[in-house]
């Protein structure tokens, strides 16, 4: 089969690499996108049903298209992510070749570019954007052994509460994830045990501004890098049921047993962190401060917004904070079904090339990686801490877009006869 040359070759056709079409489309620079699946198909297959976006429709898109249908403080369901993805890659003729999985990325010998082994056939590319996911490989502690007589699944495996056995569920983490699918379980009523970690927990809004914006105009999402020591700190909310500010204590409350991290099993028990108490604590600390960020804003600009004092009411610790659990044996507990809700890895085992650091991770500056030619877009933290969020993706590809350009102008250049002369005499 013919080998293919393209200029710019993007791996992946989610969200990044939608965006990186439509920014090297507008440089006017030549590429094409393989997609092993369908445009957007982590929303539409790697998603429980009920999943809609965690920011509203004005905030959690790109620049260029609206969402249609929905109001712009609507959460659109994922499906209507997905259809907006496909709908945005027409709008701009994107080149993404779908059902092509990209196998190997190497480079080649003694000449610039890369040769690019796919499902169907070889490509040869000058440049390469890695945009295949910040969320790639489902990640399960090795905590409760594959032999115990229990249903273990990963939040993305996890569809609807139909699909689980009959009996008690033990979630575990507490983050956007676990948190909606320990509540949407117990709505259908399940006996629900969520394993709660340290976590952040902003208000869903607060003197009528959703915490997205209130993380905009305090310059948050634009932070480079996360907080040292906070980087098993997941973040707890939801755009379910029109929106709301997660609060552990009401879940506790509405009858869901909250215990610490789960740490360890042995005879047919899972035992617990001490820390529920402290995670629980920290994440009202967590949205606290931003209460008072947000009061410091409003007084320092001087602006007309309607007080909120019911946001800073915190309700009683519940008696699974009061008496917290240290094991559970889980078939006295009743659990058939345990749900690791506990994040994601990236596999980039495809991508021969020297663009990682000792410990196998992507090693890049604002996605421009250590190997010439390649990028990475898409992945937690990138440039900002919206980098993988669907508006911040949008930034971080027209940045790469602008350096692919850059980098195009050396390739291109061609000396002058006079320099070339110059050259050889030594001049
Ligand atoms: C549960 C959940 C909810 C989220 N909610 C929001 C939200 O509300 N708002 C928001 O802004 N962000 C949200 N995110 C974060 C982010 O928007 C999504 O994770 C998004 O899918 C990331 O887009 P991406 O294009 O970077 O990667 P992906 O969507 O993972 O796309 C990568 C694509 O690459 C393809 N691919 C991978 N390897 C290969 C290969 N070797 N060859 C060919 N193709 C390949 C995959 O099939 C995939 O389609 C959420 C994430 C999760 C997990």
């Amino acid at each position: 089969m013919a080998i293919e040359k393209v200029e710019t070759l993007i791996v992946g056709g989610g969200q990044a690499g939608v965006a990186m079409c439509e920014h090297l489309g507008k440089l006017g620079i030549s590429h094409v996108a393989l997609e092993r699946s369908r445009i957007a198909e982590r929303w539409r297959s790697e998603r429980w049903d009920s999943l809609v976006a965690n920011g509203p429709a004005w905030h959690d898109r790109f620049p260029g298209l609206e969402f249609e249908g929905y109001g712009q403080d609507d959460f659109v369901p994922k499906d209507g992510v997905a259809a907006y993805f496909e709908d945005y890659a027409r709008m701009i003729d994107a080149p993404i070749r779908c059902g092509v999985d990209v196998k190997e990325v190497r480079k080649k010998e003694g000449a610039p570019g890369f040769i690019v082994e796919t499902s169907d056939g070889t490509y040869e590319a000058n440049t390469v954007v890695a945009a295949t996911g910040p969320f790639q490989t489902p990640v399960i502690p090795p905590v409760i052994p594959s032999d115990v007589p229990v249903t273990q699944m990963h939040s993305s495996a996890y569809r609807n509460p139909d699909q689980l056995e009959d009996g008690a569920i033990l979630v575990v983490g507490a983050g956007s994830s676990g948190v909606q699918i320990a509540e949407e379980l117990m709505k259908a009523g399940r006996k629900v045990y969520l394993s709660v970690g340290p976590h952040d927990r902003p208000p869903r809004s607060y003197r009528g501004r959703d915490f997205v914006w209130w993380l905009g105009v305090l310059g948050l999402w634009d932070a480079p890098a996360m907080e040292p020591g906070k980087e098993h700190v997941t973040i707890a909310v939801s755009g379910a049921d029109g929106g709301k500010t997660i609060d552990f204590r009401d879940l506790a409350a509405r009858g869901m047993t909250l215990v610490g991290r789960s740490n360890s099993y042995a005879d047919g028990k899972v035992f617990f962190g001490t820390d529920l108490v402290a995670n629980v604590n920290g994440g009202d600390e967590n949205l606290r401060s931003l209460l008072d960020a947000a009061d410091a804003y409003i007084l320092r600009n001087g602006l007309d917004l309607p007080e909120e004092p019911s946001a800073r009411i915190k309700r009683p610790d519940p008696d699974c904070m009061v008496n917290p659990l240290s094991e559970l044996d889980l078939a006295e507990a009743g659990i058939k079904t345990v749900i690791w809700s506990t994040g994601f890895g990236q596999d980039y085992s495809w991508l021969k090339v020297d663009a990682f650091d000792a410990e196998g991770k992507p090693a890049h500056q604002r996605g421009v990686s250590t190997e010439q030619g390649v990028y990475f877009l898409g992945l937690p933290w990138l440039s900002r801490r919206g980098s993988t969020f669907i508006w911040g993706v949008w930034h971080d590809a027209k940045y790469i877009a602008d350096h692919i350009a850059t980098r195009r102008t050396y390739a291109d250049y061609e000396a002058s006869e006079d320099a070339l002369k110059g050259a050889a005499v030594g001049t």
